[in-house]
């Protein structure tokens, strides 16, 4: 068998990885387009921040490692330009010359990912404007701020790539009152949205939302304005542009391979696409939402890997462990502020027909007298008549406080109820929690809502 996988990220290589578990004389080849393949983009922000010091650092197997240890073929440097569903076979162009060859495939792997947003008005060359989606744009942004005194930032983007290198720019030394963010709204639900304001509040930060870039001018080499719709201008050192993700599936558009409006790769729970051996995982692939019950876009690395490596399974024939889709769980540091979501909003759960109520906690995140002892928030939503939980939101000063959203998250995963929550039997010692869990006091509050 002949697989061609079209990405080297964790959705692509865990599809490898699994196929080559079980079938160690197939022939597998992974084509990457970039020079570096198996990393976490999710940690660009603490590289930048210089909370890791190397790049390699967020490299889990190199190209070398995986043709050695796993005898997986990585071809970097290698771009698929265009697939022949027809014909099984992938055009691939070798970035490093410009030769092009075909390359037949028995199934093929579509792991391509999501690419950063552009905008026109935003994306002018100036070499003080960034993006930080890939190693590539983190190396050049981090190696820029060692290299240059940066007074002052414009981050264009209030989504959580934005708001999550905030700690980058304020390690770096710039202030924190020098930086604006930009955007139409926080991506946060209502209660997390009021604690990430005063989080930004408290350390200065030009939160400014409900406006829109209009255009960005260089005022000089090392000097450029932000022009707001409401003719406001800034005037900054640097600008970061994080206005979101789309599914890097242009080469598709035209052809018969089903997709989103957004042009995310619609997939069944094998992750099978509409064509016969062509499977799509990761960021360039919908996932099912087990409470929407609908495909949706939420590009998060935990889905990508499993993803990934269920597709991967399943060609291999291992047919007996689907993806059973996602609850819509995150999970984000803002400064000092830890928050976390999961399940749908109360609009949504109203729109599905639930008799959808909201309550909000406020409990100690420890026991109240260990050292260091602060508050943290909990959201609950639920069906009053069913008493179904249906999401729920955490803010927290710490990461402890901010995981309890797995908990609700299980809890979605199995469709328990205010009542099972309430009765959990969760872990206590004063260091960990106070010894009436914020999620048992939340369950509590809930229950007294429902009918
Ligand atoms: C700054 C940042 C922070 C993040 N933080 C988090 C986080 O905290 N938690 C979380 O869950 N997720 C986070 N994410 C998202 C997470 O990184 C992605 O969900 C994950 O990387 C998706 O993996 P993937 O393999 O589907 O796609 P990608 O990692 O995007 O990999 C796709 C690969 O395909 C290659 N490729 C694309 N087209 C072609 C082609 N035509 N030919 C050959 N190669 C091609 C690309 O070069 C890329 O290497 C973050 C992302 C960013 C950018």
């Amino acid at each position: 068998m002949k697989v061609v996988v079209i990405g080297g990220n964790p959705a692509g290589l865990s599809a490898a990885s699994a196929i080559r578990r079980i079938h160690s004389d197939w022939e597998i080849d992974v084509y990457e387009k970039d020079q570096y393949v198996s990393y976490g983009a999710c940690g660009i922000p603490y590289y930048v921040a210089d909370e890791v010091k190397n790049l390699d650092q967020l490299i889990t197997l190199t190209k070398e490692k995986l043709e050695e240890h796993r005898n997986i073929p990585v071809h970097l440097f290698h771009e698929v330009i265009k697939v022949d569903f027809e014909a099984k076979m992938v055009l691939v162009r070798d970035l490093k010359s410009p030769k092009e060859f075909n390359k037949p495939y028995d199934h093929l792997i579509i792991a391509t990912g999501a690419k950063a947003k552009s905008d026109p008005c935003l994306d002018i060359d100036h070499p003080r404007i960034f993006k930080v989606h890939t190693l590539n744009h983190a190396e050049h942004l981090k190696s820029f701020l060692e290299n240059n005194t940066i007074d002052s930032a414009v981050i264009i983007g209030s989504g959580y790539i934005g708001l999550e290198m905030l700690e980058s720019y304020i390690a770096q030394g710039i202030k924190g009152e020098q930086i604006s963010v930009i955007g139409p709204r926080l991506i946060f639900r209502s209660q997390t949205q009021k604690y990430v304001e005063a989080e930004l509040k408290n350390y200065g930060v030009n939160l400014i939302l409900q406006k829109r870039v209009k255009r960005v001018e260089p005022i000089s080499d090392t000097h450029l304005k932000v022009i707001l719709d409401d003719g406001q201008i800034i005037t900054t050192d640097l600008i970061q542009i994080s206005i979101g993700v789309v599914p890097a599936t242009d080469m598709f558009k035209n052809t018969n391979l089903e997709l989103l409006p957004n042009g995310a790769i619609i997939t069944n729970q094998f992750m099978q696409t509409n064509i016969p051996d062509v499977y799509a995982a990761g960021d360039c692939a919908s996932s099912y939402h087990q409470i929407l019950k609908k495909n949706v876009y939420i590009p998060l690395a935990p889905a990508a890997n499993k993803q990934g490596r269920i597709a991967g399974s399943y060609i291999a024939g291992k047919k007996d462990s689907p993806f059973p889709g996602v609850v819509g769980t995150a999970i984000y540091k803002v400064l000092d502020l830890y928050c976390a979501t999961t399940g749908i909003t109360q609009k949504e759960a109203k729109q599905l027909g639930y008799d959808a109520q909201f309550i909000n906690i406020e409990s100690m995140e420890i026991a109240h007298y260990y050292p260091g002892a602060k508050k943290m928030s909990v959201s609950l939503i639920f069906d009053a008549e069913s008493h179904l939980l249906l999401g729920a939101e955490i803010t927290a000063p710490s990461t402890l406080g901010a995981k309890k959203i797995d908990v609700f998250a299980t809890a979605l995963a199995a469709k328990m109820r205010i009542d099972d929550i309430q009765k959990l039997d969760l872990s206590y010692a004063p260091p960990f929690a106070p010894v009436w869990d914020p999620i048992l006091i939340a369950a509590n509050v809930a229950r007294k809502k429902c009918r």
